[in-house]
């Protein structure tokens, strides 16, 4: 049977339908109350509403009818032509007050609580509540005196009274007002002349009491306006601020509350026998519900168990077969009684080979015997897997992890089972892994962590361990050869010299990479000066050997610096500090040297790597200028050229002269940016000058090593559009010394520009005259060592002769530098120099001062160029 299959259907749809059902009774209950409800509530609010119209509807009725009658009452004394003999002109008060006419009668009998008789002019007669009194209408009644009798008086039809609400006395009030007129034929005058008979009817409590029973009205009263809640049910009386209110008999509530606690008590039991039948409903429901789902569950259940059984059987099958691991078992004799089909595959034996053999014959654990590991486990079931290592068929050794567990028969361990996973790739990893975080991936040396273990290691014991030197080791050309072959070379050479520096040293010794061109080299066991003389020799001449890549011949040299234990310490990062100070000390002494670290050299050190940030710090604030000293010819008159001389603005020390700071620069990169600033610089200026005069640039042969020289060159001119005819370059024979070919073929590119070159300090080098011959120089310029000495001696007056004389032989152009007196530039002249410089002409001087000396030298004779130069900034 399929397990999974859907069960039977009519329970469960039986028991929705009743769920539905019991929800629709539910649903149709609760409409049905909340309509009559809603209904009932229609009908009281419908009884209140016509409550209130007819409340309304009679307070107004009764208040026009007293308005009617008050009219017709004052009709009956105004329309009378005895009033009008007594009251329209002079008030007659005898016949008014005292015989009674109009008078207090008004007030006692009929309730008028003022009466008046008035024009427009005045109030000429008033009785107040049955009094007599002098007073004036317009002290009383809020609507003004005049605006009644005009009203009244420009009636159509003057019999016709008119009426108003006033606040007479503080209280709402009737007014009612008529013309007083003779009911005779007798003509009538300016109706505007006629006097106006005023009743006033003031709205008592009393009053409204009586209005309201007459009119079946409930406690009419007065209130004002503003002590009345909004819905209130009123009838305003205009301009008084009050209006008439009567209690209300809300029948429809009344209705509600006489109905709403016996429809409650129906309402409520109604809805407890609903609630019951619902449960009753829900409840069978759920008890089909369940009762069904208990015979279904005992159906899946039993299902469920027979699936995973053979699940179970299933993938024990799948894993033991197809899994990486293999499986075994072993009696209690540790013999072996099952391997899975994948021992062999992973092996290489048959099963049959292995079983009946011992387990301990086919794998082993170097550090725990396979023996005690299963004994253990039958004691303590979480014991941890064991790893073993075995040899296959192919005799190759391999690693497996072993995972058991007993089997007991009978309340003993008959014997144990478990798998065993092949980790030997694991294994390989993890060494290679291991291999890779403490060697230099390109040269398999030990890289910087393997270095510092091992040096933890032979210094350990301080004093008591043998001594070592520490080399720290750095490539001297490295950078140009990676830069201008790329890489690949930049590779070989680093592979090239790991295996040669691991020749030349022992088996204890280290030699390991710190990264770059960076090499360290730890002797062993030895610290004598003599023997790391030897060694630092050996590995330096190796070293120098030229390289191979790609048939192409590279030279590297190294420059070293040494610490030793004895002498500076037994902590490793220190060792490797003060070797990394006496590097950079071998460094500035020249290259392909070594250097023991001595305690002064930190403190050299410190104020160089100070100067050294200055200087780049130099570069980009624009510190740096350029000075210009004159070439002459040999007259001493001429400006033939000019020779740019930078100079250090230096912020705190002031302006420094280049042999401060060049040698530096060339020690490090700056030399790089610093010479192509001058080019630019000089260009920049000289293109100011006169046409027929020269620049002189010097260029470094640190430059050569470091730089693209054609191309700095060339982009200069390009960039500044200064004609290369014009620019002259002065090279020292150092340059020739680095590299002898590479100088040559960067010569010959400088001069494919169309430039001139110069041979600068000429006899402080090796070069003879004969090894100039090879590079193709326009000039030289005799150093200024062997001219201050011309007029000293035959001899040395001789020399400067000679080099004048083979010189021009060879076409060259010979300079004197460092002409300081005017008998030097007169032995330089009768010896047919070419051309000279010094101070005896000018020193080196700043742009404008060298304009000014252009200007006067162009115009005049020497002495004024003498004297501008006098003026000059000097150093
Ligand atoms: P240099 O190229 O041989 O320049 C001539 C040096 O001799 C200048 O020194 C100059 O001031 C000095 N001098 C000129 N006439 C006389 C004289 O009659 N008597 C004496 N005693 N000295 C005189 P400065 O300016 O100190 O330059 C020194 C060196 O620094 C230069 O020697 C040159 O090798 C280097 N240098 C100067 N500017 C640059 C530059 O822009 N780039 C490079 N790479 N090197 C430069
Ligand atoms: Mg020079
Ligand atoms: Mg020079």
């Amino acid at each position: 049977m399929d397990v999974f299959a859907p069960a039977a259907p009519v329970p469960p749809q039986q028991s929705a339908i009743t769920r539905r059902l019991a929800f629709a009774v539910g649903t149709l209950f609760i409409v049905g109350v909340i309509a009559a409800v809603g209904t009932l509530l229609g009908i009281a609010a419908r009884l209140d509403r016509e409550d209130i119209d007819e409340t309304l509807f009679y307070t107004a009725r009764a208040l026009e009818n007293r308005i009617a009658a008050s009219k017709s009452y004052i009709t009956s004394y105004a329309d009378w032509t005895t009033a009008y003999e007594h009251l329209s002109t002079q008030v007659d008060t005898d016949w008014a007050y005292t015989q009674q006419n109009v008078g207090k009668t008004l007030f006692t009998s009929d309730g008028y609580d003022g009466v008046f008789v008035l024009d427009r002019q005045r109030t000429k007669y008033a009785v107040l509540q049955g009094q007599l009194e002098d007073v004036d209408i317009s002290r009383l009644l809020k609507v003004p005196a005049a605006s009644l009798v005009d009203q009244v008086q420009s009636q159509p039809d003057l019999t016709v009274p008119i009426s108003t609400y006033s606040l007479f006395d503080g209280w709402p009030a009737l007014v009612t007002a008529a013309v007083i007129l003779p009911n005779d034929e007798r003509p009538l005058g300016d109706p505007k002349q006629t006097s106006v008979l005023v009743f006033v009817d003031k709205l008592t409590p009393t009053k409204l009491r009586a209005i309201g029973v007459a009119y079946g009205l409930q406690n009419l009263n007065l209130t004002p306006d503003e002590l009345l809640a909004k819905e209130r049910p009123r009838v305003p009386l205009d301009n008084t601020g009050y209006s008439l209110t009567a209690d209300l008999e809300r029948p429809g509530q009344h209705l509600l509350w006489s109905l709403l606690p016996t429809l409650g008590a129906v309402l409520a039991v109604l809805m407890l026998l609903t609630a019951y039948f619902l449960r009753h409903a829900l409840r069978s429901s759920r008890y089909v519900d369940q009762s069904f789902s208990t015979l279904q569950a005992s159906n899946q259940a039993l299902e469920a168990a027979n699936h995973a059984l053979e699940a179970s059987e299933e993938r024990f099958r799948a894993v033991a077969e197809a899994a990486s691991d293999w499986i075994w078992e072993v009696d209690n004799q540790l013999r072996l009684t099952y391997l899975s089909a994948r021992f062999s595959e992973v092996t290489g034996y048959p099963q049959t080979q292995w079983l009946g053999q011992g387990i301990g014959q086919l794998v082993a654990c170097a550090t725990t015997p396979l023996e005690l590991w299963l004994k253990k486990l039958s004691e303590d079931s979480n014991a941890s897997d064991l790893r073993c290592t075995y040899r296959d068929h192919a005799g190759q050794q391999r690693h497996c992890r072993l995972s058991a567990r007993p089997i007991i028969d009978k309340h003993a361990v008959g014997g144990y089972r478990g798998t065993a996973s092949d980790i030997t790739d694991e294994v390989a990893a993890h060494a290679q892994i291991q291999h890779l975080s403490m060697h230099d991936a390109l040269t398999g040396l030990p890289n910087r962590n393997q270095l510092a273990r091992y040096l933890d290691d032979a210094l350990l014991l301080k004093e008591h361990a043998p001594p070592l030197s520490l080399l720290v080791i750095d490539l001297d050309n490295f950078k140009p050869i990676n830069d201008s072959l790329g890489h690949p070379a930049g590779d070989a050479v680093l592979q090239e010299v790991a295996s040669r520096l691991r020749e030349c040293t022992r088996e204890h010794d280290i030699v390991a990479r710190l990264g770059g061109d960076e090499f360290v080299v730890v002797l062993n066991g030895m610290d004598s000066r003599h023997e790391v003389d030897r060694f630092c020799t050996r590995l330096v001449e190796s070293l120098h050997q030229p390289l191979a890549f790609e048939h192409h011949p590279l030279h590297v040299g190294a420059s070293i610096g040494i610490a030793l234990s004895r002498r500076q310490g037994f902590v490793p990062s220190e060792l490797i500090r003060c070797a990394d100070i006496a590097l950079y000390q071998a460094k500035s002494e020249g290259k392909n040297t070594w250097c023991y670290f001595e305690a002064h050299m930190s403190d050299q050190i410190q104020t160089r790597r100070q100067m050294e940030s200055d200087l780049r710090g130099a570069l980009k604030n624009d510190e740096f200028v350029l000075h210009y000293q004159p070439r002459y010819k040999v007259d001493g008159k001429h400006i033939v050229s000019v020779e740019a001389l930078v100079r250090w603005q230096h912020p705190t020390k002031g302006l420094l002269g280049p042999d401060l700071f060049i040698g530096l620069a060339e020690q490090t990169d700056l030399i790089v940016p610093l010479g192509r600033w001058v080019l630019r610089e000089a260009c920049e200026t000289a293109l100011t000058w006169p046409s027929d005069i020269l620049l002189s640039v010097n260029l470094s042969p640190a430059q050569f090593a470091l730089s693209d020289v054609v191309e700095d060159v060339r982009e200069a001119l390009v960039q500044t559009r200064f004609p290369a005819s014009r620019l002259e370059l002065e090279i020292t024979e150092n340059v020739m010394l680095v590299d002898t070919d590479g100088a040559l073929a960067t010569m010959n590119a400088l001069k494919e520009l169309g430039v001139r070159l110069n041979m600068d300090d000429f006899g402080t080098g090796y070069s003879s005259l004969g090894y100039l011959r090879a590079y193709p120089f326009d000039g030289i310029k005799i150093d200024k060592r062997f001219i201050a000495s011309i007029s000293h001696g035959a001899n040395d007056r001789a020399v400067v002769q000679a080099i004048i004389g083979l010189g021009k032989a060879m076409g060259l152009t010979v300079t004197a530098e460092g002409v300081e007196t005017e008998e030097q530039l007169d032995i330089l002249g009768k010896d047919q120099c070419n051309e000279v410089q010094g101070y005896f002409m000018s020193r080196p001087i700043d742009k404008s001062a060298f304009a000014q000396l252009l200007k006067d030298s162009r115009g005049g004779p020497l002495e004024h160029t003498i004297n501008a130069s006098t003026h000059a900034q000097r150093l």
